[in-house]
């Protein structure tokens, strides 16, 4: 008959979701709509993962930190115009965080956007996406799906990984082709992380400068925990004897209670080592960019640098030996090469330790405090002691104090299980970030958010009782933006900017969907809750009162604040 001799056809729905599915993506963070819709039907259907959000930005975090947590890019999709802009924030930010992620959003005719003839949701996306972003492409022709699939992928992990854009207009999805000839355009993208080794001459350079080293230091930035180079990365260290900072995502490559962590002697380390080399972390201001008090007297340092980005070095200070590799290849070389001709720097890491102590010892009673109402200390005590307990569980956190101060206690033991603000110490990556953590690692995520932050993507707990995923959010509910204790000066209706609802109970939010909600005043409280919820796995969200005077201005930041000597706030 005429049907069972004609081609089998195939169309571009049908490649774009072969394409990703040979790549190994397996996951879609997503907010349906025109023209997606039927996309994401037929993805869930052909067996992928299609994770439904209900905000742009939270699906594109999601997106985002699954590229982090797998090397491999995360992908998010969008409907056009509003959709795309929602998701551009996340892809912004991927870009910055240096994390593979590519956004794919449907777009209106090619003709009459160029034209400028008010389409539905008429709005010219590549030319919006390509500034914040590493690379964007748009496909017009079903044959290019293939290809165009195999450049995104690439873009995105290749180098300094990064946010890449996918521009698909609604018309490319209907477009039919020939079946075999659609699988054959279709394109695996053969190593797409090559290794990348420097020279046997930068490679000395750098050995030199750590042999003759009287206070090294090793920095590991989340480009390093990134890397998937673990093992290397600890017999280095271990071999070496150097102390060594993690920032705050590389927190656990090494657990921070290794011998060698200086993690809470940081400000005596930043300003006394004589040789700092820097793995996977930019001297940015989170670093105070390389320069001025934090880091002791000008010119006492020599920096060495591992990066796969060449232009990194030299960014803020002289870099005196540049080693552009990835790190996995390059800490490869440097372990062979410390091989008997590095002394461990015992004295150094000794005075390094005693400091430590003295710190650790400092902190201790605070954490132990079970004061109602909690302050962030005998809250994050509670924390603290969770995760001790159960390592393999996902943090994630953000807030202003919520941040800060959880960074330095919750002390972390694995590689990659701390997602937090990251480059741009940015809020409202919390749901996002929490959905993606349980997705792509099936373990418990324990949230821990600031009453602030959590706002920003809240609604996504929706989304977390509708997946039924292993979510434990804690608040930190201190009734507002750094505390809750601000007033209107002018004594008028309106509250100051900087609060909320005071006594919000966020747990029952949880409840109006099917999850659990709970509302605790004490650190045994919080302690009890969110060990049931992990052990339950059950969608959970606990309401931590705080003191509402508890809190500083802008966490750790507050000298960023400009502030005006006319008028004192
Ligand atoms: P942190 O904020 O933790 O200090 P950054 O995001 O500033 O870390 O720095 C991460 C760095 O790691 C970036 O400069 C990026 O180019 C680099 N990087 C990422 N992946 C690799 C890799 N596989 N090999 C080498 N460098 C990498």
């Amino acid at each position: 008959s005429v049907v069972e001799d004609a081609p089998a056809l195939t169309d571009g729905f049908q490649l774009v979701i072969d394409a990703l599915k040979l790549n190994d993506i397996t996951n879609l963070y997503v907010v349906p709509g025109i023209p997606i819709s039927d996309l994401l039907r037929m993805a869930q259907a052909e067996g992928m993962r299609v994770v439904s959000f209900r905000h742009e930005q939270n699906a594109g975090n999601a997106a985002a930190i699954a590229g982090f947590m797998t090397k491999k890019p995360g992908v998010c999709m969008t409907v056009s115009a509003p959709g795309f802009l929602n998701g551009l924030t996340a892809l912004a930010n991927a870009t910055t965080n240096c994390f593979p992620m590519i956004l794919i959003s449907g777009s209106s005719e090619r003709e009459v956007v160029d034209l400028q003839q008010g389409d539905y949701e008429e709005m010219d996306q590549l030319a919006i996406a390509k500034p914040l972003c590493k690379a964007a492409f748009r496909i017009l022709h079903a044959q290019d799906i293939g290809i165009g699939v195999a450049r995104a992928i690439r873009a995105a992990v290749s180098g300094r990984p990064g946010g890449v854009y996918l521009d698909l207009p609604a018309k490319l999805f209907s477009q039919v082709m020939d079946a075999a000839e659609g699988a054959k355009s279709l394109v695996k993208v053969v190593d797409p992380t090559p290794a990348q080794y420097p020279s046997t001459e930068a490679v000395n350079r750098a050995l030199d400068l750590l042999k003759g080293a009287k206070r090294p230091l090793v920095i590991f930035g989340k480009g390093a925990a990134y890397a998937q180079a673990d093992d290397t990365i600890r017999a280095f260290v271990e071999k070496s004897g150097i102390p060594f900072l993690q920032m705050s995502m590389a927190k656990g490559l090494l657990p921070d209670t290794h011998p060698q962590s200086a993690g809470a002697a940081r400000s005596l380390v930043l300003q006394d080592a004589d040789v700092v080399m820097l793995v996977g972390a930019r001297l940015n201001w989170l670093l105070s960019h390389g320069k001025g008090k934090t880091w002791g007297k000008p010119g006492s340092k020599k920096f060495i640098q591992v990066d796969i980005e060449p232009r990194e070095m030299d960014s803020n200070v002289e870099i005196h030996a540049p080693l552009v590799g990835d790190i996995a290849s390059v800490m490869e070389v440097l372990l062979k090469g410390i091989d008997g001709g590095l002394t461990p720097p015992t004295d150094w890491m000794a005075t390094v330790a005693a400091k430590r102590e003295q710190n650790v010892a400092k902190m201790a009673p605070k954490l132990m405090s079970n004061a109602s109402p909690m302050n962030f200390h005998g809250a994050l005590g509670a924390l603290r002691r969770v995760i001790k307990e159960r390592p393999d569980a996902m943090l994630v956190n953000e807030g202003a104090n919520t941040l800060d101060l959880a960074r330095g206690i919750i002390d972390m033991y694995e590689p990659r299980k701390r997602l937090d603000v990251g480059t741009w110490g940015v809020m409202g990556v919390g749901m996002g970030y929490a959905v993606a953590a349980a997705v792509e690692s099936g373990k418990p995520v324990l949230a821990v958010e600031g009453d602030s932050a959590f706002g920003f993507s809240g609604m996504e707990v929706e989304t977390i009782c509708r997946y039924n995923l292993p979510v434990c959010i804690v608040i930190f509910n201190n009734n507002g933006i750094y505390r809750g204790t601000d007033v209107n000066p002018t004594g008028g209706n309106d509250p100051s900017p900087m609060v909320f609802v005071p006594g919000s109970r966020y747990d029952k939010m949880m409840e109006a969907f099917g999850g659990v909600g709970v509302h605790v005043t004490n650190p045994d409280e919080l302690y009890r809750a969110v060990n049931e919820a992990m052990d339950s796995g059950r969608p959970t969200l606990v309401n931590a009162v705080i003191d509402p005077a508890a809190g500083t201005e802008s966490g750790n930041i507050g000298s960023l604040n400009p502030t005006s000597s006319v008028r004192k706030m």
